[in-house]
C-alpha cells in the first residue's frame, strides 16, 4: 500500500518547524528518519494531512559532552551516537545502546528523536535515558520546556509531548557517573539480528573504590525495554546491588525483582512468563558487566 496523500513541508529551523505544527496541530506530523513513520503511513495506520520534515533543521543534529552535562540533538542518527568517541567515553550506553538497533540503513537514517518521539518500550534510547535519569527537551510556537524521562513515558507508546511540540533533544547529568569508577551495559536479546529486542537491559554501576579487593556498589541503575508498557526503571533491583561488593546472591535478587516488577504483552515469540524469566537474566547480566567494567574502567568492550 502507498500513502494517503500529504503536504510536504520542508523548515530550516525550529521555529518555523514548530509554526507550521501550531498551524495544522491535529493534521500534521513530524518526519525525522521516516524509519518508523514511513511503515505506519504506508499501512494507513496514519494518514496525516501535513508532514513537517525537519531533516533540514540542522540544529537538531549535535552531540556535545560538556563537563557537567551531555546533551544530544533531537536529529543526530543512530550511527553519529554509535561512533561518538566522546559518547563513549562520557556515557558508553549511549553508543552502546545505538549500535544495536536494526541494521546500518536504519541506524543511518533513524534519529535519537524519531525513536523518543515515537515512545516504544521496546526502543533502546528510552531505556537508556530512564537508566540515566535524562531530560527531553521540548519546543513548540509558545516557548521551551524540559521534561524529565521519568515523567515523559505515560502508557503505551503515549508520552507528554503535545500535539504541537517537537523534541530538540535530551541531556544527561554527568555528575552521578564519574568514568574513573562507573561501569554502563546495554545488553538485548532478540530472535534475530535486525529485528526489535524481546528484552533489553540497560545498568549503570558506579563503585565506591576500583582499587579495593571488593568494590562496593555505591549505586545501581537499571532499566528495562519491552518489559512493561512504558520503559521500566526497578528499583528493587538496584536497591539489592547497592552497598553490597557484587557477588552472587545480590545478582540474584536483583534478577527476582526485576522477574517480578516486569508485566510484559505477550509476542508471537514469547510469552510473558518467558519476557519475565529474560527481564531477570539480563539484568544479572547487565548489572554483573556493568559491575566488571566499574572495576576495570580500561575495559571499552562495547555493547
Ligand atoms: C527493522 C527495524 C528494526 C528496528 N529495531 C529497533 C530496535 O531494536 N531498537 C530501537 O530503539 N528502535 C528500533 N527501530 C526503530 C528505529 O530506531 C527508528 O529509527 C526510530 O524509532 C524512529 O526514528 P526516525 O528518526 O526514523 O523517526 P520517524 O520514523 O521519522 O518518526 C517516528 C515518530 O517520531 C515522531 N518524531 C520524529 N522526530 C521527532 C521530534 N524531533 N520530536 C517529536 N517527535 C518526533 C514522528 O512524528 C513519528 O511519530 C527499528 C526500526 C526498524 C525499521
Amino acid at each position: 500500500m502507498k500513502p494517503a496523500a500529504f503536504q510536504y513541508h520542508q523548515p530550516s529551523s525550529v521555529t518555523e518547524a514548530t509554526d507550521l505544527l501550531a498551524e495544522h496541530e491535529h493534521d500534521a506530523e513530524l518526519m525525522a528518519g521516516n524509519q518508523s513513520l514511513g511503515i505506519v503511513m504506508a499501512n494507513r495506520l496514519a494518514t496525516p494531512e501535513h508532514i513537517v520534515d525537519i531533516n533540514g533543521v540542522d540544529e537538531l543534529d549535535y552531540v556535545d559532552v560538556a563537563t557537567e552535562r551531555v546533551t544530544i540533538g533531537a536529529l543526530t542518527s543512530h550511527r553519529t551516537i554509535e561512533t561518538s568517541a566522546a559518547l563513549a567515553d562520557a556515557l558508553p550506553m549511549f553508543p552502546a545502546a545505538a549500535e544495536q538497533i536494526a541494521g546500518p540503513s536504519v541506524r543511518n537514517l533513524g534519529t535519537l528523536g524519531g525513536s523518543v518521539g515515537e515512545a516504544d518500550p521496546a526502543g533502546n534510547y528510552p531505556a537508556v535515558l530512564t537508566a540515566l535519569d535524562g531530560d527531553l527537551h521540548v519546543a513548540s510556537a509558545d516557548g521551551e520546556r524540559t521534561v524529565a524521562a521519568s515523567e515523559y513515558f505515560i502508557a503505551y507508546m503515549f508520552s507528554d509531548l503535545a500535539e504541537d511540540e517537537l523534541i530538540t533533544g535530551v541531556s544527561v547529568d554527568r555528575e552521578p557517573f564519574p568514568a574513573e569508577r562507573t561501569g554502563m551495559a546495554f545488553l538485548e536479546q532478540k530472535p534475530a539480528a535486525q529485528t526489535w529486542p524481546t528484552i533489553s537491559a540497560a545498568a549503570v554501576i558506579r563503585i565506591d573504590d576500583p582499587d579495593a579487593d571488593a568494590p562496593v556498589v555505591e549505586e545501581a541503575r537499571l532499566a528495562l525495554a519491552n518489559a512493561a508498557d512504558v520503559p521500566l526503571r526497578v528499583e528493587d533491583a538496584e536497591a539489592a546491588v547497592e552497598g553490597e561488593s557484587l557477588v552472587e546472591a545480590p545478582l540474584a535478587s536483583a534478577a527476582d525483582a526485576a522477574s517480578e516488577a516486569a508485566e510484559p504483552g505477550e509476542e508471537m515469540h514469547a510469552d510473558a512468563e518467558y519476557k519475565e524469566e529474560l527481564a531477570g537474566e539480563y539484568t544479572r547480566r547487565s548489572l554483573e558487566t556493568a559491575y566488571e567494567r566499574a572495576v576495570d574502567t580500561t575495559d571499552t568492550t562495547t555493547p
